[in-house]
């Protein structure tokens, strides 16, 4: 008997791949010498590499931080590994997108920094929600327990959170990794999720994008779980319990499991 549905927030419940898209376009657009798309994938590029070289890496890999929040969260959390990001961060933003520039032929430090800066400002200016994510969550509200699962720093999901403020007043529990100390797929905070919501594994389903965090930890787990495949990709080594195409099909597979 299903009682309690986990969610997962990012690319979910929230639209956190448009809302940088759009970001990276309002600000690219920006530098009139160049074309925005031009711009963006090479900003995309560097601040990839530029991420991945840095000691955080494997603490961001763990918590589950992508290179893109790096550009605007501000990092300022509890434990060591946030306090690195809090001084190295704001030095990598600039970085990436001066080295972007530079890999556009245009060596500016100074539009660089700027451009750092207005990128946080497009994020936050940009918060896009699923069109069907209110409805869904207004369908389950009323009959089961709703807890937010989702990886990042407690200080970034919250400002999410704080900008599309109509989604927290959903949940019952909100579970972030950073504060947790570990991220999906490591089953320890899906055992920190169920203790939270005071349920077993077999009175959950966990809902979610990515197969190698919210799929592989739920199975690790023992709990059910259906995987949003927005992107129609195939899954060869993962298996969901269940596999849609946007949030709206959840609600008659939730149905039936109840
Ligand atoms: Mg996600």
């Amino acid at each position: 008997m299903i009682t309690t549905i986990f969610f997962d927030l990012d690319d979910t419940l929230l639209w956190d791949k448009k809302s940088i898209k759009m970001a990276f376009e309002a600000t690219c657009k920006e530098v009139a010498e160049l074309k925005p798309d031009q711009l963006e994938e090479a900003v995309r590029l560097e601040a990839t590499k530029l991420y991945q070289s840095y000691s955080t890496y494997p603490f961001t890999q763990m918590i589950g931080i992508n290179p893109f929040e790096g550009l605007w969260g501000t990092f300022n959390d509890q434990g060591l590994d946030f306090q690195k990001m809090y001084h190295l961060m704001p030095e990598y933003r600039v970085n990436a997108w001066t080295s972007g520039l530079k890999a556009c032929g245009i060596n500016d430090p100074g539009l660089g920094r700027k451009l750092a800066d207005q990128f946080i400002t497009e994020r936050k200016k940009h918060p896009f929600v699923y069109s069907d994510t209110f409805s869904v969550l207004d369908q389950l509200k009323a009959n089961y327990q709703l807890l937010l699962l989702t990886n990042g720093s407690p200080s970034l999901q919250k400002t999410k959170l704080t900008i599309t403020p109509e989604i927290p007043k959903y949940f019952n529990h909100i579970v972030i990794s950073g504060e947790f100390g570990r991220g999906k797929p490591d089953p320890a905070i899906f055992e920190f999720a169920l203790n939270k919501a005071n349920v077993s594994a077999d009175q959950v389903v966990m809902v979610g994008d990515n197969l190698m965090t919210d799929i592989l930890g739920a199975n690790r787990t023992g709990i059910k779980n259906i995987w949003i495949n927005h992107h129609n990709q195939s899954t060869n080594q993962v298996k969901p319990t269940y596999e849609v195409t946007s949030l709206t099909e959840i609600l008659p597979i939730i149905k039936n499991l109840s």
